[in-house]
């Protein structure tokens, strides 16, 4: 197929697009570079600096390109941030994928695959979290989200198009060869911040140790970077073959503590992560672990890299260069 990937540039989008070329797929990029990086984009694909918002440029390289499907990251993502300035939020994710949904929808590109999270269930009352669980997301960032989601639901009774969204866990861990890794303009997630800590013997702040787990630290489900790719790959070519539209959780099943992070870079890297005990973040849920079995039984999709030491050497490989 013809595929453009939407935020090809980030970290989870660079992966797929490297995903879906070694399936065969021809893959065109499209990025604002708001805060992808035009390093992670091969030299020899097709790349368009556009923004979302901007439907004329989309349905110009639909027609011109005879795109087929859509891959979907390009949102902003800081939970923090979202709260501080949730027009930002809304503007770029909700109004920025209705308005590449109506380009689609002008030009007849008939699927989406679209970058959902975990943040849309929210404070779970149950574990593991299975793609059935109510939705309640606790931050605006999950919020445009689930409105997302919503719109592709009543698009996809209305309209001729398909969408399959997919709820990741924590994505981690870098690519084998050290090309991609994790790299935010602002970081504030756990892993790249533990190793930036370690190099730069800045102490990270672990956010509250009072929580109801075992060792009072919030426990996340952790997922190789690789085998989110991977998941892109298989529940496009599920849709196209099924003609359905669908919903996946992607984890792992397995819940780490923050505490339990911080010892595994200390195993890897041989060196102490210099940490201090912060209040807690707001809305932070204190466990988040993903039920994959629907993923697992649907696509065939079976997780290859996301043991803990693979994705933290990974990263740490990546970090390093
Ligand atoms: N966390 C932390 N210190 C940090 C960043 C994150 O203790 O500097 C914790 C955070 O409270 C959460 C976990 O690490 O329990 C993962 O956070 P991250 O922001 O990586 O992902 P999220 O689960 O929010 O999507």
């Amino acid at each position: 197929m013809n595929v453009l990937v939407v935020g090809g540039a980030g970290y989870i989008g660079a992966h797929t697009v490297q995903a879906l070329r070694e399936r065969g797929h021809k893959v065109f990029v499209y990025d604002n570079l708001s805060t992808g990086n035009l390093e992670a984009v091969p030299e020899d694909i097709h790349f368009f600096e556009g923004d979302i918002r901007d439907g004329d440029f989309l349905r110009h390289i639909f027609a011109e390109y005879l795109i087929d499907a859509v891959v979907h990251f390009a949102a902003c993502s800081l939970v923090g941030e979202s709260m501080q300035d949730p027009a930002k939020y809304y503007n770029n994710n909700v109004v920025g994928t209705l308005s590449l949904l109506n380009a689609m929808k002008g030009a007849g590109v008939e699927y989406l695959l679209f970058s959902s999270t975990a943040a849309v269930y929210g404070e779970p009352t149950s574990l593991p979290i299975t793609e059935t669980a109510l939705c309640q997301p606790t931050n605006v960032y999950g919020r445009t989200k689930l409105a997302i989601e919503w719109s592709l639901a009543d698009y996809a009774q209305a309209y001729n198009l398909k969408y399959t969204a997919l709820r990741y866990f924590n994505a981690a861990g870098a690519s084998l060869d050290a090309s991609i890794g994790e790299a935010h303009p602002v970081e504030t997630h756990l892993i790249p911040l533990i190793l930036q800590a370690v190099t730069k013997h800045k102490a990270l702040q672990v956010f509250g140790d009072d929580y109801p787990t075992p060792d009072g630290t919030c426990i996340r489900d952790y997922i190789h970077v690789l085998d989110l790719a991977t998941a892109h790959v298989l529940a496009l070519e599920k849709m196209v073959q099924t003609q359905q539209s669908a919903v996946y959780n992607l984890g792992t099943e397995t819940g780490f503590s923050v505490l339990e992070i911080i010892k595994m870079v200390e195993q890897v890297t041989g060196l102490v992560v210099p940490y201090t005990i912060s209040p807690r973040r707001a809305g932070d849920p204190a466990r988040l672990v993903a039920s994959v079995n629907k993923a697992k039984q649907q696509l065939g999709w079976q997780l290859q890299h996301s043991d803990l030491q693979q994705i933290i050497s990974s990263a740490w490989q990546w970090h390093c260069k």
